[in-house]
């Protein structure tokens, strides 16, 4: 098996099987995340513990590609500190950007979308759940209400946080 089939056959398993999936109990902050180029949603609740992340569920539709990047940005950062949670989900936006060199051990099952950097359109795809848990992050540390974000046609990571809020929202 080459390493592209293996690394397929990663984001296939995490598409079939998400790690946390459904809706959270209690205390937690949710955020519903849109990625109109490709079709995908996301909706992600997220409990913090102090300075822990203690719990991520995530429920869905749309590509394979973003689910199965949502399924492993939830086993990557739960049980982690928050700053260490920016740092594995720094680690992929750096991926999906070929900035630097990719760290295996950080990235865990993320190591298999390095091809996906190849294609700006489905960089979209995997970064949308890693959006949506640093949405949800931010809105978890500053006390805020849940959100929706629909992120923009032209835009990339660094726009998530002035993304456009959705009409039937505004
Ligand atoms: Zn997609």
């Amino acid at each position: 098996m080459s390493l592209e089939e293996l690394y397929q056959e990663i984001i296939l398993d995490h598409y079939k099987k998400p790690r946390h999936p459904g809706r959270l109990e209690g205390d937690h902050v949710e955020v519903r995340h849109y990625n109109p180029v490709c079709g995908d949603e996301l909706t992600l609740g997220l409990r913090l513990e102090g300075e822990r992340v203690a719990d991520i569920a995530v429920r869905g539709a749309g590509c394979s590609i973003s689910q199965a990047s949502a399924s492993v940005m939830s086993e990557q950062v739960i049980g982690r500190s928050v700053p260490e949670a920016l740092k594995v989900a720094e680690g992929f936006r750096r991926l999906m950007h070929s900035e630097g060199e990719p760290d295996e051990d950080l990235l865990g099952d993320g190591i298999a979308f390095a091809g996906v950097a190849r294609y700006p359109v489905r960089v979209k795809c995997a970064l949308l759940g890693w959006m949506a848990f640093k949405d949800a992050l931010v809105r978890a540390t500053d006390g805020l209400d849940d959100g929706e974000t629909l992120h923009q046609e032209d835009g990339h990571a660094a726009t998530a946080a002035k993304a456009q809020k959705l009409p039937e929202e505004a």
